[in-house]
């Protein structure tokens, strides 16, 4: 069947209205946290170092430090004491002696070079050095990677693991975060199961509760789950008003088609106000988006490959925006020459699930997971990619090329 793709808004019409809504945020956004408590959350002002990296001369190599004058042709000179990393040499340095010393050991004062001890000869009588010497080389100097007050991350960069030790390593303790947002999740339909509870005839169990919640954690919110409502407007008016009471964002899934139990667009109208809820997107045509009292609305669509594929390409940028995530990008799009035959009809962007993988020349190649249902979750742990066919495009045959979208963190273990 063709569908009436008219009145159907696209991607990029619905991330930009979507896009227009975000608030700017202020410094009563921000909280400080302890390093240990800040991994995955959003520098809201620069961080600056407190220090300089090295924080003082240091040797690269294990060697000699050596006193440039001393270094006349066949020089001998004795070893004077020796400077570990940990435990600087404080003694006294006379003219004409080298100093022991081991990589990251502070240089001892004076010090013109650090000589690697492979082009050292040590006998009774001292260290003899077989090779040229230039001033300063293998000394490691104060501030030559950092210096205090240096910029060393942005505003709006996510703290993870190429970060935080980063900071550690600068000594910071604490650090100016966005406050985590606040979303609310719920799915909708009365034939719907919690996992752990047995099925009577024509219930199924709520996928997309489990999905949503576990993206919405990796991306650093905090969830206020309302379970399953049933498809009852005095059920769901409740619900949509506990989750607006606590939520900067309330997320359900279910009941946003024209079917006779779809009742979540006709509550977002009456509560609040409708964005746009029709995508010209395959799967995830019914995507309501809106704001209510005091939060923004997402109402994803039932079936459950649409509304993790809506979550990510729709949900997620919003997210980042509305975290002040600034730094976040979308996945990168890259051409594959497709394998298989992809069935496709016109009328809608479509993001079926793909494997790729690189051939014997090096070229990208892609094949389809199979079954494309908006149903068949299980496309999504085959996949490791999304390949986005153009909105006019039809079948594809193999051999074409086509686009697609590695799947970045959210949905890669
Ligand atoms: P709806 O949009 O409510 O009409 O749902 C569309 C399809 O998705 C129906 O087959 C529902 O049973 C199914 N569905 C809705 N919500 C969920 C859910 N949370 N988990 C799994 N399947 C769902
Ligand atoms: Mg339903």
């Amino acid at each position: 069947m063709e569908f009436n793709t008219a009145g159907l808004i696209s991607l990029e019409e619905a991330l930009e209205k979507m896009r227009a809504y975000v608030p700017s945020k202020t410094a009563k956004d921000t909280e400080s946290l302890p390093l240990a408590a800040a991994a995955g959350r959003i520098t809201a002002t620069p961080v600056k170092s407190p220090v300089f990296v090295p924080p003082f001369d240091n040797s690269a190599m294990d060697g000699y430090a050596v006193r440039c004058a001393d270094l006349h042709t066949d020089a001998v000179l004795p070893v004077a004491g020796k400077a570990f990393a940990g435990a600087p040499f404080h003694g006294e340095w006379p003219a004409g002696t080298c100093i022991r010393i081991m990589t990251g050991a502070p240089v001892p004062q004076g010090a013109g070079a650090v000589i690697m001890q492979e082009q050292a000869d040590v006998s009774e009588a001292g260290v003899r050095f077989t090779a040229e010497v230039h001033k300063g080389q293998n000394i490691r100097l104060t501030g030559d990677d950092i210096k205090q007050g240096d910029s060393v991350l942005p505003a709006g960069v996510r703290l993870g693991a190429a970060e935080l030790p980063l900071l550690a390593s600068l000594g910071v303790t604490e650090v100016n975060v966005w406050k985590a947002l606040k979303v609310a999740v719920f799915s909708t339909g009365d034939e719907l199961q919690p996992v752990g509870t047995p099925l009577e005839e024509g219930q199924i169990y709520d996928t997309n509760r489990f999905a949503v919640r576990l993206m919405l954690e990796q991306l650093g919110c905090t969830v206020l789950d309302l379970g399953i409502i049933r498809d009852n407007p005095q059920a769901l008016r409740t619900a949509f008003e506990e989750a607006n009471a606590f939520a900067d964002l309330v997320i359900s899934s279910g009941g946003v088609s024209v079917g006779e139990a779809d009742y979540t667009k006709q509550m977002l109208d009456e509560l609040g106000e409708i964005g746009f809820w029709k995508l010209a997107m395959k799967p995830g045509k019914p995507f309501a988006f809106g704001k209510l009292k005091n939060s923004w609305f997402c109402g994803l669509p039932g079936n459950p490959v649409s509304a993790a594929l809506t979550f990510y390409q729709l949900v997620q940028p919003f997210i980042a925006q509305l975290s002040g995530h600034t730094a976040w990008k979308f996945p990168p799009r890259l051409k594959a020459k497709a394998v298989t035959p992809l069935k496709k009809s016109a009328g809608r962007l479509d993001f079926q699930r793909g494997i790729f993988s690189t051939n014997a020349e090096g070229q990208l190649e892609v094949r389809t997971t199979g079954h494309q249902g908006s149903h068949v979750f299980s496309s999504f742990s085959l996949a490791n990619c999304f390949v986005v066919l153009e909105r006019e495009r039809e079948n594809v045959a193999a051999g074409e090329i086509v686009e697609i979208e590695p799947f970045n963190a959210l949905l890669r273990s």
